[in-house]
């Protein structure tokens, strides 16, 4: 991919003292009382360099929460009045956007479902230009590099130079450990294509559920990225969004204190590719599975098939053929062919149970 961004170091719009970045805040502004107390219980705790919250919510399906929209601006300029943290926000559209700036919201954030559309990135683009203000940009739901790239260009079009990546993970097919897989691979990419982009790690979106917080939040300080974005709420079953994900302040305090910050260069260290292979591998390994599953189900239908029409389960001329054919098909494709044949043994074998389970069921 060609593409040059002009990237001001995070460091000249925000002061870390060379510690990663840490934004912290709810999910969602609900009340002025939940703000000013997550607040002030972030303050106290001293790891927040910027104070984050929802003001919009962009949700899966209506009727859920939708966020407090403009009151809920008042609330945030009120923490900052009493705590001193400088205020990020998600905005998704020209009027968000207009309203954040009113209120003096220190750092805009574009969220992953608006990521995945040009449209919406450009207009959050022209409403953009001339303005000098953070925007970090959410990686988009999909596994799409280009789509996150895009937005960067987009804005950079307009003139915003203070950029920063937010990876929160992509969205998944099927269920799996996280709410959002992480992919490593692809902040790794982003990073090598654009060494000068900060990148700050969610590992709130990507966990779904605090207990998986400690592990992926050691995982993206151990590949060395700019810092975090991390929900917190003062009483986290009770949140409005994304309930399962938050933990409260001082929690997060004894997570952060907890983790180890380490020194490597990001994406030098061998590991880092180990682990961006083995996830290649996890996702294959996944589509594998798939494929399985749908070839039982057919192997289901046959067996009923069978059943009602009285064909024996093994049919012998079909098996030698089976195994034959996929032995030159495996050499076609350069895969040993001894193992494929073994393994299409035991995928048979296992037909070959399904359907005996299948005759042995009532007739549907
Ligand atoms: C959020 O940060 O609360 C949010 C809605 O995140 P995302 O865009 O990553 O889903
Ligand atoms: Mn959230």
């Amino acid at each position: 991919m060609n593409a040059n961004l002009e990237v001001v170091p995070m460091q000249e719009w925000i002061q870390t003292d060379g510690k990663p970045l840490i934004i912290a805040g709810p999910c969602s502004a609900e009340t002025e009382e939940q703000v000013l107390e997550t607040a002030r219980r972030i303050k106290a705790e001293g790891y927040a360099h910027i104070m984050r919250a929802g003001v919009w919510k962009p949700r899966t399906r209506p009727g859920s929460f939708e966020g407090m929209g403009e009151p809920a601006l008042k609330w945030l300029v009120e923490a900052k009045k009493e705590t001193g943290l400088p205020l990020a926000i998600e905005v998704a559209t020209p009027e968000h956007i207009e309203l954040a700036l009113k209120y003096g919201v220190d750092v805009l954030w574009i969220g992953a479902r608006t990521t995945v559309n040009p449209f919406n990135v450009q207009d959050l683009a022209d409403a953009l230009k001339g303005v000098d203000v953070p925007v970090l940009v959410k990686n988009p739901v999909n596994p799409d590099l280009a789509l996150w790239v895009g937005a960067f260009e987009r804005l950079q079009g307009s003139g915003i130079k203070k950029l920063g990546a937010i990876h929160r993970g992509f969205s998944n097919a099927q269920e799996t450990k996280y709410r959002n897989s992480p992919m490593w691979a692809m902040a790794v990419e982003l990073k090598r294509l654009f060494p000068q982009m900060p990148i700050i790690g969610d590992p709130s979106h990507m966990a779904g559920k605090r207990a998986l917080l400690m592990e992926l939040s050691q995982r993206i300080l151990d590949l060395n990225y700019d810092g975090m974005i991390i929900e917190t709420h003062r009483d986290p079953d009770a949140a409005w969004s994304d309930a399962s994900q938050q933990v409260t302040p001082e929690k997060l305090g004894e997570m952060l204190r907890e983790l180890e910050v380490r020194k490597a260069s990001y994406g030098a260290d061998f590991s880092d590719e180990l682990a961006a292979l083995r996830e290649k591998i996890d996702n294959i390994d996944r589509e594998l599975l798939e494929v399985l599953t749908a070839r039982m189900s057919v192997v289901e239908k046959l067996g009923e098939y069978k059943r009602d029409n009285n064909v024996a389960v093994l049919q012998l001329d079909r098996w030698k053929q089976l195994h034959g054919d996929r032995a030159n098909q495996a050499k076609g494709l350069g895969l040993y062919p001894e193992f494929v044949e073994e393994l299409f043994k035991l995928i048979h074998l296992e037909s070959i149970r399904k359907q005996t389970e299948v005759m042995n069921s009532a007739t549907a």
